[in-house]
């Protein structure tokens, strides 16, 4: 290797138990990958919140700037406390879900007893288990808390399926609240988070009308939540505030009378997976960097084309498979609709699906496919960028978080020569001049249109975007005072 090839690299040891890892890594990393890569090095989940320490026990902190000199000393990891309980919390669910699965087998194997015990006793040598066999599958059960199913085969034999109970940890005023968008959504940790979506696929029927493996279910969330990456904005937090502002939004414009149960379905299962495996870097970053989801795309919504891969991907995993029990054409409803959905997601498209839907919208047909599938990709739309339809306090810290990611590409873009967008360079940008245009110039047009279908959103949620663009004003000028005095 040249010298100038190996001066782009940093190598530093880290002390894994008394054990010296060396880590080498490119200096065009960014903080980010380093921290996932320190992680793999010393065997923690990528997504692990760590810091690092050096040999006086001084915090290091972690990007690409490393000093040179520092890498003659061995750092130690620490994983912080809070990561650990959350952890904790996690594996904890993880014992839960395996403990089911075991109660699972159970039932199966003692379902399959009463019914070779039944086929004995019915004394016809003709009647082969196999021809049973769907009606053994564990997907079959049925998730209801009130009765049990009947299912019937073409034979007559009528078996009724004793179903499992799942408990909730969740509290009433947690499942009245989670139908509302003032819902707290910083309250919760992971675990807690998850329960909530279950519930929400249990509650709106589609376990049932859907034939879901509760278990299944579980174990696909939990696939779900293992791969968002733990940006500072698109992370797993953000998929349950999409995934939670639909729900609401499927109560508050009544949408299970106009829908099918499919297009519900559709509409939470692209909310839950529209931005899996977000790498924290948006679309521009890919084309203008040439990363390999750009090479791969074609720089056409590389970002939203990933989500919706990786979505698949873990749907391909039969332990993960809610659709499982879907027969080839309802597959392939599902799967187009959520890829379609997902790839709406793409604010690049923002104006064109926003011009079709308002060319539909005052004669707007519950009964025309194409007028529902324009409606479901607007309000998809406007449930990924809800936030400030919620209270000031929930609200306010996204844009912290948002700003964090948009500076963390602005520093990189700097770092390798790529043009930088000015909303999101910390030279240009305050959280004022960051919202109001955003407010007023994409979120209330959106959502102004979508009240004329459904009038009940405005004190709910157009209301409270005008109130976040006036309080946003009013910060605006008290920044701009505050400039003109420093200027005098
Ligand atoms: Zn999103």
């Amino acid at each position: 290797m040249g010298s100038a090839a190996s001066s782009s690299y940093r190598s530093i040891h880290l002390d894994v138990d008394g054990r010296i890892q060396k880590v080498v890594f490119s200096r065009f990393c960014s903080p980010c990958d380093i921290k996932e890569l320190f992680c793999t090095a010393v065997g923690l989940p990528r997504n692990t919140t760590i810091s690092l320490m050096d040999s006086t026990g001084a915090m290091v902190s972690i990007d690409p700037t490393i000093p040179k000199i520092m890498s003659f000393y061995a750092f130690k990891i620490n994983e912080l406390k809070t990561e650990v309980t959350n952890r904790l919390a996690m594996l904890e669910k993880r014992v839960e879900l395996e403990g089911l699965k075991v109660v699972e087998i159970e039932k199966c194997r003692s379902d399959i007893k009463k019914l070779r015990e039944e086929m004995a006793s019915r004394n016809n040598r003709s009647v082969q288990l196999s021809t049973f066999q769907h009606l053994l599958c564990p997907t079959l059960y049925e998730y209801e808390c009130e009765y049990g199913l009947l299912l019937s085969n073409d034979m007559g034999l009528t078996i009724f399926v004793k179903t499992t109970i799942i408990p909730y940890h969740l509290s009433k005023e947690t499942i009245d609240a989670l139908r509302q968008p003032i819902f707290d959504v910083w309250q919760w940790e992971p675990n807690e988070m998850l329960s909530c979506l279950e519930h929400m696929y249990h509650d709106l029927g589609l376990v049932r009308d859907f034939n879901i493996n509760p278990i299944t279910l579980k174990r696909w969330l939990l696939c779900i939540h293992d791969n968002y990456r733990n940006n500072p904005f698109h992370n797993f937090r953000h998929c349950f505030c999409v995934t939670q502002m639909m729900y609401s939004m499927i109560y508050l414009c009544n949408l299970q009378e106009k829908f099918s149960q499919l297009d519900i379905l559709i509409l939470m299962t692209a909310a839950v997976c529209h931005d899996l495996d977000h790498p924290g870097y948006n679309n521009t970053y890919q084309i203008n960097a040439r990363t390999e989801l750009a090479v791969r795309y074609n720089d056409i919504s590389p970002l939203e084309n990933h989500h919706c891969a990786v979505a698949f991907q873990i749907f391909s995993q039969p332990e993960c498979n809610i659709f499982s029990n879907f027969d080839a054409e309802a597959f392939k409803q599902i799967r187009q609709g959520t890829i379609t959905l997902i790839l709406a997601t793409d604010m690049a498209r923002h104006g064109e699906i926003l011009d079709s839907f308002k060319q539909k919208v005052d004669s707007f047909d519950f009964t025309n496919e194409e007028h529902v599938t324009c409606l479901k990709m607007v309000l998809i739309k406007c449930c990924d960028i809800s936030n400030e339809v919620r209270p000031m306090e929930v609200a306010e810290p996204w844009v912290d978080c948002l700003l964090e990611e948009y500076f963390m590409q602005s520093d990189r873009e700097k770092a390798e020569g790529l043009p930088v967008a000015p909303f999101m360079d910390r030279e240009k940008v305050t959280k004022p001049t960051a919202q109001i245009g955003f407010i007023k110039f994409v979120l209330i047009p959106m959502f102004e249109t979508v009240m004329k279908l459904f009038p009940q959103i405005e004190e709910v949620m157009v209301q409270p975007l005008r109130e976040s663009r006036d309080r946003y004003e009013e910060l605006k000028q008290i920044d701009d005072a505050m400039n003109e005095v420093r200027h005098q």
